[in-house]
């Protein structure tokens, strides 16, 4: 059964698009964590980031490359903004298509890096 992303890539569910082109989706995300939550999501399905592959090499960039373009265009580019990607059960990942979160819009309080 696809996963809720693919879903939403192939619009079988609605979300909210913020941009699109023929490698990424990004959406802003259901349940936000911050005043900007958008999730950038490769259309090519892979499950987490062990999964990624030195062929995805040039993806992963593009997916690095549209958020820091999504930053530019919600103005948070020079306030800053983290990104995330959640990996596995202790990574706190929840859905099984890897996905970039762009988190913005405050002051982040928690650093554990
Ligand atoms: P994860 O926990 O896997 O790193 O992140 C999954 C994210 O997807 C969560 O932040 C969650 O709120 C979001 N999410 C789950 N289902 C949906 C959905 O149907 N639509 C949207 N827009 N976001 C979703």
């Amino acid at each position: 059964m696809a996963n809720i992303f693919t879903k939403i890539i192939n619009k079988e569910i609605p979300a909210e698009i913020v941009f699109e082109d023929d490698l990424v989706i990004a959406i802003n995300d259901i349940s936000p964590k911050a005043p900007i939550h958008v999730l950038i999501i490769p259309k090519k399905e892979i499950s987490t980031i062990n999964d990624f592959e030195v062929e995805d090499e040039s993806l992963i960039g593009h997916i690095v490359l549209t958020a820091k373009r999504i930053a530019k265009l919600k103005g948070v580019a020079e306030d800053g903004y983290r990104l995330i990607f959640n990996c596995n059960e202790w990574g706190g990942q929840s859905v099984y298509h890897v996905h970039c979160h762009l988190i913005a819009g405050a002051k982040l309080g928690w650093n554990p890096a």
